[in-house]
């Protein structure tokens, strides 16, 4: 009985430390997906060696690719949008690079980087900018609050691809 005691305080204990790296991480933490359109012009080390220089840390890295279903389950938010079938066909369409990045305020500083949705309106120096073609295929992702990045993170990686 009290080994099973000692071990409940040891769960609780985990789950505690657990809980308090999930906080700490989640406004540090982004994810980004190098785009079908960005892998097939060969920008993928462009594009990290600006994460890099940008001083973000890779937490997560992997090389794969989306089928339809988790394209659309990845961008469900959009399903009412004109563009959501064409954003599933194009996201589905060839290998991406998806990462999860921290850095201090990672969300916008990556926001930042990455720039405008719409490459034409995105500011000079920025990803799009340099390698996005239009507003479909627009180079990479990056997420939009520290909400989804964990959401987008968890939908990726598992904790053991976490380094
Ligand atoms: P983001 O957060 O800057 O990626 O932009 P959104 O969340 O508004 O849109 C998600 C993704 O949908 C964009 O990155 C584009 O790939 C795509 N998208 C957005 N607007 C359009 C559009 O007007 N036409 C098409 N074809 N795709 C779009």
């Amino acid at each position: 009985m009290f080994s099973g005691f000692k071990n409940s305080c040891r769960r609780i204990h985990i789950f505690a430390a657990d809980f308090k790296k999930q906080a700490f991480m989640a406004g540090d933490i982004t994810l980004t997906m190098i785009k079908p359109d960005a892998v097939k012009k060969n920008f993928i080390g462009p594009i990290l060696k600006m994460i890099n220089e940008a001083g973000f840390r890779i937490v997560a890295m992997k090389y794969t690719k989306l089928s339809k279903e988790k394209a659309g389950e990845f961008y469900a938010v959009h399903r009412e949008r004109p563009f959501y079938g064409e954003l599933v066909d194009f996201m589905s369409s060839g290998p991406i690079v998806a990462a999860i990045l921290e850095k201090e305020n990672a969300v916008d500083d990556f926001r930042k980087l990455i720039g405008a949705t719409d490459p034409s309106k995105a500011e000079e120096g920025t990803i799009r900018k340099l390698y996005a073609a239009s507003i479909g295929e627009n180079a990479v992702h990056g997420s939009d609050s520290d909400e989804n990045a964990v959401i987008e993170g968890d939908f990726h990686f598992s904790k053991l691809e976490r380094f």
